[in-house]
Protein backbone atom coordinates (compact mmCIF):
# COMPACT_ATOMS: atom_id res chain seq x y z
CA UNK A 1 0.00 0.00 0.00
CA UNK A 2 1.80 3.36 -0.75
CA UNK A 3 1.53 5.60 2.23
CA UNK A 4 2.18 9.04 0.37
CA UNK A 5 0.46 11.62 2.17
CA UNK A 6 -2.92 12.12 0.95
CA UNK A 7 -5.33 15.11 0.60
CA UNK A 8 -7.77 14.43 3.09
CA UNK A 9 -10.57 16.44 1.55
CA UNK A 10 -10.00 14.26 -1.70
CA UNK A 11 -10.27 11.25 0.43
CA UNK A 12 -13.83 12.25 1.79
CA UNK A 13 -14.91 13.86 -1.29
CA UNK A 14 -15.49 17.20 0.41
CA UNK A 15 -14.58 20.85 -0.80
CA UNK A 16 -11.98 22.71 1.29
CA UNK A 17 -14.55 24.78 2.73
CA UNK A 18 -17.04 22.20 3.99
CA UNK A 19 -18.10 22.52 7.55
CA UNK A 20 -17.99 20.29 10.08
CA UNK A 21 -21.15 18.24 9.69
CA UNK A 22 -20.32 18.43 5.90
CA UNK A 23 -17.12 16.55 6.63
CA UNK A 24 -18.71 13.99 9.45
CA UNK A 25 -21.33 13.26 7.25
CA UNK A 26 -19.17 12.36 4.10
CA UNK A 27 -17.10 10.41 6.46
CA UNK A 28 -19.59 8.48 7.84
CA UNK A 29 -21.01 7.83 4.22
CA UNK A 30 -17.79 6.03 3.41
CA UNK A 31 -17.06 4.30 6.48
CA UNK A 32 -20.16 2.86 6.62
CA UNK A 33 -19.80 1.48 2.82
CA UNK A 34 -16.55 0.55 3.13
CA UNK A 35 -17.52 -1.03 6.63
CA UNK A 36 -14.84 -4.27 6.33
CA UNK A 37 -18.12 -6.51 8.28
CA UNK A 38 -20.36 -5.11 5.08
CA UNK A 39 -16.74 -6.34 2.70
CA UNK A 40 -15.25 -9.19 3.76
CA UNK A 41 -12.21 -10.25 2.24
CA UNK A 42 -11.86 -6.96 0.30
CA UNK A 43 -8.61 -5.55 0.63
CA UNK A 44 -9.52 -2.62 -1.18
CA UNK A 45 -12.69 -1.52 0.75
CA UNK A 46 -10.26 -2.06 3.84
CA UNK A 47 -7.47 0.41 2.39
CA UNK A 48 -10.38 2.90 1.98
CA UNK A 49 -12.32 2.83 5.25
CA UNK A 50 -8.60 3.58 6.89
CA UNK A 51 -8.13 6.08 4.63
CA UNK A 52 -11.46 7.52 5.73
CA UNK A 53 -10.83 7.46 9.24
CA UNK A 54 -7.29 8.89 8.45
CA UNK A 55 -8.88 11.54 6.27
CA UNK A 56 -11.44 12.54 8.72
CA UNK A 57 -9.41 12.12 12.31
CA UNK A 58 -7.39 15.04 10.47
CA UNK A 59 -9.94 17.15 9.17
CA UNK A 60 -11.98 17.57 12.93
CA UNK A 61 -9.10 18.39 14.57
CA UNK A 62 -9.23 22.58 13.99
CA UNK A 63 -5.51 22.35 14.12
CA UNK A 64 -4.79 19.52 12.17
CA UNK A 65 -6.93 20.85 9.26
CA UNK A 66 -5.37 24.49 9.44
CA UNK A 67 -1.99 22.90 9.16
CA UNK A 68 -3.13 20.68 6.19
CA UNK A 69 -4.71 24.06 4.46
CA UNK A 70 -1.34 25.49 4.80
CA UNK A 71 0.05 23.08 2.58
CA UNK A 72 0.75 20.76 5.19
CA UNK A 73 4.12 18.84 5.04
CA UNK A 74 5.23 20.83 2.13
CA UNK A 75 4.57 24.10 4.27
CA UNK A 76 7.85 23.45 6.42
CA UNK A 77 5.91 24.41 9.61
CA UNK A 78 5.70 21.52 12.69
CA UNK A 79 4.04 18.85 12.24
CA UNK A 80 0.75 18.08 14.37
CA UNK A 81 0.89 14.87 16.54
CA UNK A 82 -0.95 12.44 14.83
CA UNK A 83 -0.25 10.01 17.76
CA UNK A 84 -3.00 11.93 19.51
CA UNK A 85 -5.86 10.84 17.77
CA UNK A 86 -8.88 10.28 19.52
CA UNK A 87 -10.13 7.02 17.48
CA UNK A 88 -13.01 6.29 20.03
CA UNK A 89 -14.49 9.41 19.38
CA UNK A 90 -13.90 9.03 15.14
CA UNK A 91 -15.82 6.12 15.44
CA UNK A 92 -18.21 7.23 17.68
CA UNK A 93 -18.90 10.11 15.66
CA UNK A 94 -19.80 7.94 12.87
CA UNK A 95 -21.81 5.50 14.64
CA UNK A 96 -19.14 2.68 13.95
CA UNK A 97 -19.75 -0.59 15.38
CA UNK A 98 -16.44 -0.43 17.48
CA UNK A 99 -16.32 -2.02 21.27
CA UNK A 100 -12.62 -0.59 22.52
CA UNK A 101 -13.56 -1.39 25.84
CA UNK A 102 -12.73 -5.32 25.72
CA UNK A 103 -10.83 -6.62 23.37
CA UNK A 104 -9.49 -5.38 20.01
CA UNK A 105 -12.35 -4.15 17.98
CA UNK A 106 -15.13 -6.39 18.58
CA UNK A 107 -16.74 -6.92 15.18
CA UNK A 108 -16.18 -10.73 14.81
CA UNK A 109 -14.19 -9.77 11.66
CA UNK A 110 -10.88 -10.72 10.89
CA UNK A 111 -9.85 -8.26 8.24
CA UNK A 112 -11.66 -5.59 10.42
CA UNK A 113 -9.36 -6.79 13.89
CA UNK A 114 -5.94 -7.19 11.67
CA UNK A 115 -6.85 -3.32 9.91
CA UNK A 116 -6.92 -2.35 13.58
CA UNK A 117 -3.91 -4.51 14.74
CA UNK A 118 -1.87 -1.41 13.03
CA UNK A 119 -3.37 1.54 14.83
CA UNK A 120 -3.31 -0.66 17.84
CA UNK A 121 -0.37 0.60 19.02
CA UNK A 122 -1.01 4.30 19.22
CA UNK A 123 -4.77 3.42 20.45
CA UNK A 124 -3.16 1.03 23.40
CA UNK A 125 -1.05 3.98 24.56
CA UNK A 126 -4.36 6.71 24.41
CA UNK A 127 -5.40 3.64 26.86
CA UNK A 128 -8.22 3.10 24.30
CA UNK A 129 -7.66 -0.85 23.77
CA UNK A 130 -6.64 -4.12 26.50
CA UNK A 131 -3.38 -4.21 26.92
CA UNK A 132 -1.24 -7.28 25.85
CA UNK A 133 -0.05 -9.62 27.69
CA UNK A 134 3.49 -10.00 28.43
CA UNK A 135 5.22 -13.49 29.17
CA UNK A 136 7.90 -13.63 31.93
CA UNK A 137 9.70 -16.47 33.60
CA UNK A 138 11.04 -16.75 36.97
CA UNK A 139 12.97 -19.96 38.54
CA UNK A 140 12.55 -20.88 42.35
CA UNK A 141 14.26 -22.75 44.41
CA UNK A 142 13.05 -26.39 45.21
CA UNK A 143 12.12 -25.35 48.82
CA UNK A 144 10.28 -22.83 47.77
CA UNK A 145 7.94 -25.28 45.12
CA UNK A 146 7.31 -27.43 47.78
CA UNK A 147 6.66 -25.06 50.82
CA UNK A 148 5.08 -22.18 48.89
CA UNK A 149 5.90 -18.84 49.73
CA UNK A 150 6.71 -15.20 48.09
CA UNK A 151 9.53 -14.49 45.68
CA UNK A 152 10.34 -11.90 42.86
CA UNK A 153 9.30 -11.88 39.40
CA UNK A 154 11.03 -9.31 37.17
CA UNK A 155 8.20 -8.12 34.06
CA UNK A 156 10.47 -7.93 30.87
CA UNK A 157 10.67 -4.45 29.13
CA UNK A 158 8.16 -1.63 29.56
CA UNK A 159 4.47 -2.74 31.10
CA UNK A 160 2.15 -1.49 33.16
CA UNK A 161 3.71 0.26 36.24
CA UNK A 162 3.29 -2.46 39.19
CA UNK A 163 3.06 0.68 41.69
CA UNK A 164 0.46 2.19 40.72
CA UNK A 165 -1.24 -0.14 38.59
CA UNK A 166 -1.12 2.32 35.47
CA UNK A 167 -3.51 4.59 37.08
CA UNK A 168 -0.39 7.24 37.10
CA UNK A 169 -1.01 8.53 40.83
CA UNK A 170 0.12 7.57 44.02
CA UNK A 171 -2.11 7.23 46.84
CA UNK A 172 -2.21 11.13 47.61
CA UNK A 173 -3.28 11.75 43.95
CA UNK A 174 0.04 13.09 43.09
CA UNK A 175 2.00 11.71 40.19
CA UNK A 176 3.28 8.02 40.84
CA UNK A 177 6.95 8.60 41.77
CA UNK A 178 7.81 5.50 39.75
CA UNK A 179 7.13 5.72 36.82
CA UNK A 180 6.68 9.70 36.65
CA UNK A 181 3.02 9.71 36.51
CA UNK A 182 3.22 7.49 33.07
CA UNK A 183 1.69 4.55 34.09
CA UNK A 184 4.24 2.40 32.11
CA UNK A 185 7.51 1.10 33.53
CA UNK A 186 11.06 -0.65 32.10
CA UNK A 187 11.62 -3.62 34.77
CA UNK A 188 8.92 -4.35 36.82
CA UNK A 189 9.63 -5.91 39.79
CA UNK A 190 6.85 -8.23 41.53
CA UNK A 191 6.12 -9.67 44.66
CA UNK A 192 4.27 -13.14 43.79
CA UNK A 193 3.01 -15.75 45.66
CA UNK A 194 4.26 -19.13 45.12
CA UNK A 195 1.11 -21.93 45.52
CA UNK A 196 2.81 -24.76 47.99
CA UNK A 197 3.49 -27.40 45.78
CA UNK A 198 3.08 -25.64 42.51
CA UNK A 199 4.11 -27.74 39.24
CA UNK A 200 7.26 -26.84 37.36
CA UNK A 201 6.00 -25.16 34.17
CA UNK A 202 3.13 -23.62 36.13
CA UNK A 203 1.84 -19.96 34.94
CA UNK A 204 0.95 -17.45 37.16
CA UNK A 205 -1.13 -14.63 35.52
CA UNK A 206 -1.43 -11.10 37.68
CA UNK A 207 -4.03 -9.72 36.15
CA UNK A 208 -3.08 -5.69 35.50
CA UNK A 209 0.73 -6.19 35.47
CA UNK A 210 1.07 -6.68 31.53
CA UNK A 211 1.34 -4.01 28.59
CA UNK A 212 -0.29 -0.57 28.79
CA UNK A 213 -3.99 -0.21 27.70
CA UNK A 214 -7.49 -0.19 29.28
CA UNK A 215 -7.81 -2.49 30.90
CA UNK A 216 -4.11 -3.12 30.90
CA UNK A 217 -2.39 -6.89 30.06
CA UNK A 218 -1.97 -9.72 32.39
CA UNK A 219 1.69 -10.57 32.94
CA UNK A 220 1.69 -14.81 32.34
CA UNK A 221 4.62 -16.07 34.89
CA UNK A 222 6.16 -19.40 33.95
CA UNK A 223 7.57 -21.07 36.66
CA UNK A 224 10.66 -23.27 37.05
CA UNK A 225 11.95 -24.97 39.34
CA UNK A 226 15.67 -25.55 39.80
CA UNK A 227 16.93 -29.10 41.15
CA UNK A 228 19.38 -29.34 44.28
CA UNK A 229 22.20 -31.50 43.23
CA UNK A 230 22.05 -35.17 42.86
CA UNK A 231 17.83 -34.27 42.28
CA UNK A 232 16.50 -35.27 38.64
CA UNK A 233 12.95 -35.31 37.05
CA UNK A 234 12.06 -38.32 34.89
CA UNK A 235 8.19 -37.52 34.13
CA UNK A 236 5.96 -36.12 37.17
CA UNK A 237 8.62 -38.26 39.34
CA UNK A 238 11.47 -37.07 41.22
CA UNK A 239 14.85 -39.26 41.42
CA UNK A 240 17.63 -38.72 44.16
CA UNK A 241 20.20 -40.47 46.10
CA UNK A 242 20.41 -41.12 49.08
CA UNK A 243 24.00 -42.18 50.85
CA UNK A 244 23.45 -44.04 53.69
CA UNK A 245 26.35 -45.99 56.05
CA UNK A 246 26.59 -49.38 55.96
CA UNK A 247 25.80 -49.49 59.85
CA UNK A 248 21.97 -47.45 58.70
CA UNK A 249 21.36 -49.60 55.71
CA UNK A 250 21.81 -52.38 58.41
CA UNK A 251 20.06 -51.36 60.91
CA UNK A 252 17.42 -49.24 59.17
CA UNK A 253 17.46 -45.18 59.55
CA UNK A 254 14.99 -42.61 58.96
CA UNK A 255 15.96 -38.92 57.42
CA UNK A 256 15.02 -35.75 55.58
CA UNK A 257 15.84 -35.66 52.27
CA UNK A 258 14.98 -32.81 50.17
CA UNK A 259 12.33 -32.23 52.44
CA UNK A 260 10.74 -35.55 52.22
CA UNK A 261 10.29 -37.61 55.11
CA UNK A 262 12.31 -41.22 53.97
CA UNK A 263 12.38 -44.37 56.30
CA UNK A 264 14.80 -46.58 55.33
CA UNK A 265 13.86 -50.20 56.34
CA UNK A 266 16.42 -52.81 58.38
CA UNK A 267 18.82 -54.22 55.77
CA UNK A 268 18.49 -52.27 52.82
CA UNK A 269 20.44 -53.50 50.13
CA UNK A 270 22.79 -51.00 48.16
CA UNK A 271 20.89 -49.41 44.90
CA UNK A 272 17.66 -50.29 46.64
CA UNK A 273 14.57 -48.05 45.39
CA UNK A 274 12.30 -46.24 47.93
CA UNK A 275 9.08 -44.74 47.13
CA UNK A 276 7.83 -41.42 49.31
CA UNK A 277 4.72 -40.17 48.20
CA UNK A 278 4.54 -36.84 47.92
CA UNK A 279 7.79 -36.58 48.20
CA UNK A 280 8.56 -34.97 45.22
CA UNK A 281 7.19 -31.82 43.69
CA UNK A 282 3.38 -31.07 43.45
CA UNK A 283 2.74 -33.69 45.58
CA UNK A 284 4.07 -36.62 43.33
CA UNK A 285 6.33 -39.14 44.31
CA UNK A 286 9.45 -39.05 45.63
CA UNK A 287 12.46 -41.72 44.10
CA UNK A 288 15.22 -42.42 46.15
CA UNK A 289 18.08 -44.55 45.46
CA UNK A 290 19.63 -45.85 48.62
CA UNK A 291 23.35 -46.00 48.40
CA UNK A 292 25.95 -47.77 50.83
CA UNK A 293 28.46 -45.25 51.03
CA UNK A 294 30.60 -44.90 54.33
CA UNK A 295 31.99 -41.14 54.01
CA UNK A 296 28.91 -39.73 52.13
CA UNK A 297 26.68 -41.54 53.92
CA UNK A 298 28.94 -40.24 57.21
CA UNK A 299 28.39 -36.91 56.16
CA UNK A 300 24.98 -36.96 55.70
CA UNK A 301 24.60 -38.34 59.57
CA UNK A 302 26.57 -35.68 60.87
CA UNK A 303 23.84 -33.20 58.80
CA UNK A 304 21.24 -34.78 60.08
CA UNK A 305 22.21 -34.45 63.53
CA UNK A 306 23.26 -30.76 63.19
CA UNK A 307 19.62 -30.13 61.86
CA UNK A 308 18.33 -32.29 64.71
CA UNK A 309 19.67 -29.83 67.46
CA UNK A 310 18.79 -26.51 65.89
CA UNK A 311 20.49 -26.08 62.56
CA UNK A 312 18.54 -25.00 59.92
CA UNK A 313 17.73 -26.55 57.05
ZN1 LIG B 1 3.28 4.35 38.49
Amino acid sequence: MPDAPRDPYAVLGVERTATDAEIKAAYRKRAMRDHPDRNPGDPAAEERFKAASEAYATLRDPQKRAWVDRGGAASGGTTPDFGDVDWRTVFQEADLRVDLSEGVPRTGNAVFDALFGAMGTVMRQQGLLPGEDVQARVRIPWDLARTGGTTTVRIPGVATCAVCRGSRLDDTGRPCPACGGTGKRRGNRVEVRIPQGVRPGTVLRLRGLGGVGAPPGDARVTVDVALPPGVERVGDEVHADLAVTPREARRGTRTALHGADVVVPPGTPDGATLRVPGGGLAGDDLVVRVRHAVWRGLGRWVRDKMVGEGGTS
